[in-house]
Parts: C-alpha cells; structure tokens; sequence
C-alpha cells in the first residue's frame, strides 16, 4: 500500500461526507449539475491571507500570481484580498480587468510578450516587467506612437535560485529576465528615457517547503537589488522579491513555516541599505494562496479487478488533474491527497488506485492507496486542486472536455 498526501486543514465532515465551506460534496455536485467540478472556498482564500499578512511585515504588499488560477471568480475574491496581480500574458490582463482590477495594480512577466500583448499592458496602465533588452526597445517604441509613459520594470535573472524548490527559475542561463550585470545598464536607460521606473523584479523559484531556503533566498534578492539600485543610480521605488511558497502535496510534506520567514524578513527590513530603504517590496503567490482552497469532485463510473488489484474508474482524470497524475513537473510518481468524498468519514479497508477515464496509463490520480470500499456513483475527492489544477491540465485531449468549476 502506498501513503496518500496529506488532506490540507479546513475540511470538514457532514453527515459521513466530505464538506467544503460548511456544505456537502453530493449538494456541490447537485448545485453545479455535474462532475468533474473544481470547487474553491474562499472562507479558505481568506484565511490564507489573513495568516499571510498576521506573519509577514507590514511593509510587505502581497501579490496574487494569476497563473496559479484565473477562474473569474476566484479574480474578483482575490481582488478584495491582495495588493496586487502579476499576469504572464495577454489573456491573463483581459481577465483580470474583467473582473475589475485596477490596472495599475497589474504587472506583467513572461518572455516573449507580443507586440499586441505591450500595447495592451501600456494602453491599460499595467507595469511592464521586461525580460530582455530587446523587449525594452520595443515597450519603449510602442509607448512612444501610444503618447503613452510606460511603467517599466526589469525582471532580473538572478545569479542564485530558491534551493529545494519544485521549479527554479534563476540562476545561471535562464530564458527568464536580464542577467544581473547587465540589468543597471538598462535601468539607466530606462531612467533616461522618461518612461515610469517601477525597479525589480526576481523570482528565483516555485514551490519550497523550507523556510531556511526562502529565508536566505529572500537575504540574497534583497541584496542583488540593493546593489544593482545603487549601480543604477537611482532610488529603487518597487522591488518584487518572488514567491516561491510551496504547499503539502506529498506524503512527508510539511507545510512552511511562515512565522520565520516573516521575522527574518522582518529583521532584515530594518537594516536595509540606502538604495533600498525607501523602497515598497512585494511578494507574489500562486500556488500557496489557492492551492489547498481546491477541491476536485469525480464520480466512480466503474469498479473493476484486474490481477487482484482494484480500480476505481473516474469520469475526470488527467485532463484537468495533470499534476496529481504525477505528469507536471515532478520526476517520481507520488500519490496527492485523494479520498473517497462521500464515504469521508470511513476507515480505509482496501487498497486501490483510482484511475481517469482517459485511455492512457498515466491518467492515474491515486496509486494502490488505502480507501474505505467504493462503488459506482461515490464521488472521489482530489485535495490541493486549487492551483495549477483546471489551468494548467490538457483539457481539450481526448475530447471530454473541461471540468465544472465554482466557488463557494
Ligand atoms: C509561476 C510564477 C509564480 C507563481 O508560482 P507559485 O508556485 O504558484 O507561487 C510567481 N511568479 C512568477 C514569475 C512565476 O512564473
């Protein structure tokens, strides 16, 4: 038998059933009229922020990375809960001013922006966080036959990552940002050209579970900015100092410990250098905000043995559960936290895996774990589904189509 993740806190019981935000899996399902269906508390989305910000100093704006999840309601929550938005695409800006953010409140990262996707961001407001000198050129012509002052930004390529993280995005040759010697040049260049200097950002990486290695991922990005402010001679007005705060999804996960990082960074906010010392800092935060607020619901449609091993047959999969299949970014196949929705409060009493519908077999979303019995018609629950989950999963293969999705 292989162990599952852990189930996140905050879930609770009713009636031997699975509950999220107080009301029933099968009700959910009811509502929303059929499974597959996401469904994202924001009692949940609330609570993570508020113990965000109770741990991290004041001084420290809070920013949502939209990738993680841009359902729309789930936008407009978030817009009442953060600082900030950081989008990767053109796509991402519709969505988020379709639910009503302020564009200045938007940055905008990800290589390879088009020229239709600079227009829009500049027309709209939103900051610019270049990833290249050549970008620079074209945001800073594109501006110019606007009449338009661009709010520029430089997303640095630091020369360090975020150890033990899930996905490291510096360190060494990098399609992300500008490396680090090079950034001050451009900065001045920025400077010089009147657009709207909003300073750095560096993002070292994704999905840490050790404070330790924020801990001194955050002292090393403070320190890059301070020292490529001063080489650029000017006052740094923003600094977005990344993220990178990972969830529990595996067995022998623990979740981070947050209380230290916001005291290191806490600490090290009142010995900041003079380049830095007026400077407004933000983090930004996907997964972590989102993630353990998601819950996907799928039905039982077959029940089969094969070789004495039992499969429970879902009507979802992988199509919107790529990561819990094992198939995102990880090297070893590990199980997430999955269970049996509407026998939640059963002991485990046999050992199965649950399969999607999807005719291939790396559409399996739990691996020979433990579950009470089940049968055709039980509503199995996927946890850690709010991030990366519906957005990041090949909807379209094989043809079943995209999951339902609600908050409640
Ligand atoms: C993906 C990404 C994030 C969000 O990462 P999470 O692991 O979801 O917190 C933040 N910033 C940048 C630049 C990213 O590419």
């Amino acid at each position: 038998m292989k162990p599952l993740g852990p189930i996140p806190a905050g879930y609770d019981t009713i009636d031997g059933e699975l509950a999220i935000g107080g009301r029933k899996a099968s009700d959910l399902v009811a509502e929303a009229g059929d499974t597959p269906l996401f469904v994202y508390s924001a009692a949940h989305l609330r609570r993570r922020v508020a113990d965000l910000r109770a741990a991290m100093p004041q001084r420290l704006a809070l920013h949502y990375a939209v990738k993680a999840n841009p359902y729309a309601p789930v936008l407009h929550e978030m817009s009442e809960l953060v600082d900030g938005f950081d989008i990767a695409s053109g796509g991402e800006l519709a969505l988020v001013r379709a639910a009503g953010v302020d564009p200045r409140l938007i940055s905008f990262a990800g290589p390879g922006k088009r020229d239709g996707e600079l227009e829009a961001a500049i027309a709209a407001g939103a900051t610019l966080n270049l990833e290249s000198e050549g970008e620079a050129d074209r945001a800073l012509a594109i501006a110019g036959r606007l009449g338009e002052t661009p709010r520029l930004a430089i997303r640095v390529n630091p020369d360090f990552d975020l150890k033990g993280s899930g996905m490291k995005m510096g360190g060494g040759a990098k399609q992300f940002g500008i490396d680090a010697e090079r950034v001050p040049a451009l900065a001045r260049r920025i400077l010089a050209s009147g657009a709207e200097w909003r300073g750095f950002h560096i993002f070292a990486g994704s999905q840490a579970l050790d404070a330790a290695a924020i801990i001194d991922t955050q002292a090393q990005t403070l320190k890059l900015a301070a020292r490529l402010a001063e080489e650029s001679g000017a006052a740094l007005p923003h600094c977005n100092l990344g993220g990178g705060f990972g969830i529990p999804y595996f067995p022998g996960d623990t979740p981070v410990d947050l209380a230290a990082i916001g005291e290191a960074l806490g600490e090290a906010f009142e010995t900041l250098p003079a380049s830095v010392a007026e400077t407004r800092f933000c983090i930004e935060l996907g997964r972590f905000l989102v993630g353990e607020a998601g819950v996907y619901l799928t039905r039982i449609v077959d029940r089969k043995v094969s070789h004495g091993e039992v499969f429970l047959i879902v009507d979802g999969g992988l199509h919107h559960q790529l990561a819990a299949s094992g198939n995102f970014g990880t090297v070893v196949r590990r199980n997430y936290p999955v269970a049996i929705a509407s026998r939640y409060a059963a002991p485990a009493t046999e050992e199965a895996s649950v399969v999607g519908c999807l005719c291939t077999p790396l559409d399996r979303l739990a691996d020979k774990a433990g579950f009470p019995h089940a049968d055709v018609g039980d509503l199995v629950a996927v946890f850690c589904a709010g991030a990366y989950g519906a957005s990041a999963s090949p909807a379209q293969f094989l043809g079943h189509g995209p999951a339902l999705e609600m908050l409640v």
